[in-house]
């Protein structure tokens, strides 16, 4: 038995956070929106094989700082264990940089406002800065990954798949319309080859973000929500009885965002979903569509279950879900109603 050398271990646990390029995008996604930035492009080339940029407008990283942010387990996000459970970003483990670093090139550009001029930095794959160079940039962060798993031959492969390649940019939409709905003031953009893929600017609120994502027609097929109890609170949309909005059996596109995480519980998204089937009288296969935001205290819900934060657990689940069927019982009380609409997303 031999201990592994590290620049093994550090691939091996790297591959294990970035999994797939809509991944990486999300990681860096997120760090865009912990910067407070309230615009947000993501530009790929090749399914991201060949560059993934991320520009936005934040607060930039300060030059201090910059040598420290690709290094392992680096994150100006949270200092002691015991702060998660105040954690507002989205990072708190310091891994996506560097990991990002271990298995491709990494370039980033950033000023903030108290800098007249950025700087460009390249670092290398063990997340050390390797070079500075002063440019003229506008405040904020620039973030280009070139050369994306050239150093892992089996992950490269999703490359020369036009199935996967295609599903990853699919992927990258729906997270950035999760994020769309999480953030409705954000601007997104995302462009593929050069071509635009989405373009969602600035909404005022969710119903907005969702006539952007999916049109009038379906916000007109959808009632407003507001629940609000001393432990939670929850707002959005979901399906008008008679009016329905599904989306087909192999694709959920309904959105729920957890103190402004997109993501699931599973106890509650399994309730949400039967409950509305039963009371909409939809077949068991299809999903009715719900965009939903709950706020529950910080210190009430468990962000650090899953490798990717996409599961959550909450503590008072139980009764969330007794206050939403009381609540959801009476907006569904007469079933009675005339001529379905049924739109299909
Ligand atoms: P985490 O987000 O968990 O802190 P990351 O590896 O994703 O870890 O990022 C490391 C650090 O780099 C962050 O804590 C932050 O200080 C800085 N950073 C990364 N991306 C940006 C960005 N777009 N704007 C400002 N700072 C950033
Ligand atoms: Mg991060």
């Amino acid at each position: 038995m031999k201990h592994l050398p590290s620049e093994t271990v550090q691939l091996l646990t790297s591959g294990q956070i970035i999994t797939s390029v809509s991944y990486l995008v999300k990681e860096l996604v997120e760090n865009a929106l912990d910067a407070g930035a309230e615009h947000v492009e993501v530009v790929i080339e090749k399914f991201g094989q060949s560059k993934v940029q991320i520009v936005d407008n934040g607060n930039g990283i300060p030059k201090c700082e910059i040598s420290q942010v690709c290094k392992r387990h680096h994150t100006s996000k949270l200092t002691h264990f015991e702060d998660l459970a105040q954690v507002n970003s989205y990072g708190f483990r310091g891994e996506a940089l560097h990991s990002i670093c271990s298995i491709a090139n990494v370039e980033i550009s950033s000023r903030t406002s108290n800098e007249e001029l950025g700087e460009r930095h390249i670092f290398d794959h063990d997340g050390n800065l390797s070079s500075s160079h002063p440019i003229s940039i506008v405040v904020g962060t620039r973030i280009i990954v070139t050369d994306l798993f050239t150093n892992m031959p089996v992950r490269k492969q999703i490359f020369s798949s036009p199935n996967k390649c295609k599903e990853e940019i699919k992927q990258i939409t729906l997270i950035l319309q999760a994020y769309k709905i999480a953030h409705p003031i954000t601007r997104f953009t995302f462009k593929h080859n050069g071509q635009s893929l989405l373009q969602l600017p600035k909404a005022d609120d969710i119903g907005s973000a969702i006539t952007l994502l999916h049109g009038k027609s379906v916000l007109d097929c959808l009632n407003h929500t507001y629940v609000n109890r001393d432990n939670f609170s929850l707002t959005g949309y979901i399906p008008c009885l008679g009016k329905q909005t599904v989306s087909r059996s192999n694709s959920d596109l309904s959105i729920l965002i957890i103190n402004k995480r997109p993501g699931i519980v599973p106890s509650l998204n399994t309730f949400i979903r039967k409950f509305l089937i039963e009371h909409l009288d939809l077949p068991s296969r299809m999903h009715p569509i719900f965009f939903l935001h709950l706020d529950v205290l910080p210190d009430k819900i468990d962000i650090n279950v899953s490798a990717n934060k996409g599961t959550f657990l909450l503590h008072d689940q139980v009764s969330i879900i007794e206050s939403l069927k009381e609540e959801w019982e009476i907006l569904y009380k007469h079933k009675d109603v005339g001529n379905k609409t049924e739109i299909v997303l």
